[in-house]
């Protein structure tokens, strides 16, 4: 993971509820276009999917997950 992608991924973790609603709602259409990237006043699917806010979103859960794994870890080291 590159250093901006992780640092814009890092941000989106420390939003609590916002990665869990951006993947609620860039879903698949099932024709590879994101449900929730529409092309502007249209409202038709533009993005391929998985588009940029559903990448981001998954690589914040990964931190955040990864991160309550080492919180628990540093709890148990330290009894
Ligand atoms: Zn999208």
């Amino acid at each position: 993971m590159s250093s901006a992608v992780g640092g814009i991924a890092r941000e989106l973790a420390g939003l609590p509820g916002m990665t869990q609603r951006l993947l609620a709602l860039h879903v698949s259409d099932g024709h590879g276009r994101c449900r929730a990237c529409t092309t502007p006043g249209t409202g038709a699917a533009g993005a391929a999917w998985p588009c940029s806010l559903h990448f981001y979103a998954t690589a914040a859960e990964q931190i955040y997950a990864e991160e309550i794994r080492s919180r628990r870890a540093d709890e148990r080291a330290r009894r």
